[in-house]
């Protein structure tokens, strides 16, 4: 999430336009449309946009749109709280992120080619066991997100 942040990951839109050597392509391995970038990555590409859809009910975040900077600045003013809806989101954007991110890699390099199911699927099971070795105090909201996540009673303190 920090490189995301400050936008240092090696994307296409970072490339030199005179290294036609690259090997990390010239157009988004996910849409296969335009150059990659930061911001079209997370998650404003079609395909890093539907994996997002899909997760971002399950983050408390329905009102936020497609865009990381945007989400970042919608969980902001509750980040360092350790609320079960502070936790559930971090640790959702953080995942999405990262598969999103893994499969543009993945794609890139040939190393295989999954479905937004697939990746939903990645994202909830990683974040479901995450959760499951958390402790967080009980609330109204937080016993939503725990029926929500599937998650025993025991994660409250
Ligand atoms: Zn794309």
């Amino acid at each position: 999430m920090w490189l995301i942040i400050r936008r240092k990951l090696k994307t296409q839109d970072l490339i030199p336009y005179w290294d036609v050597s690259s090997s990390l392509g010239s157009v988004c391995s996910l849409c296969e449309l335009t150059p990659d970038s930061h911001v079209h990555l997370f998650f404003e590409c079609p395909f890093a946009s539907d994996v997002w859809n899909r997760m971002r009910g399950l983050a408390g975040l329905n009102a936020s749109n497609s865009n990381i900077y945007d989400i970042i600045h919608d969980i902001m003013p509750f980040v360092k709280r350790r609320t079960s809806e502070s936790v559930v989101a971090k640790l959702v954007v953080a995942a999405t992120a990262y598969y999103i991110w893994q499969e543009r890699n993945w794609r890139l390099f040939q190393k295989g080619k999954r479905k937004v199911d697939q990746i939903v699927d990645c994202i909830k099971t990683v974040v479901r066991l995450k959760l499951l070795s958390c402790k967080l105090k009980k609330s109204k909201s937080g016993e939503r997100l725990a029926r929500l996540w599937d998650l025993p009673d025991a994660i409250f303190i």
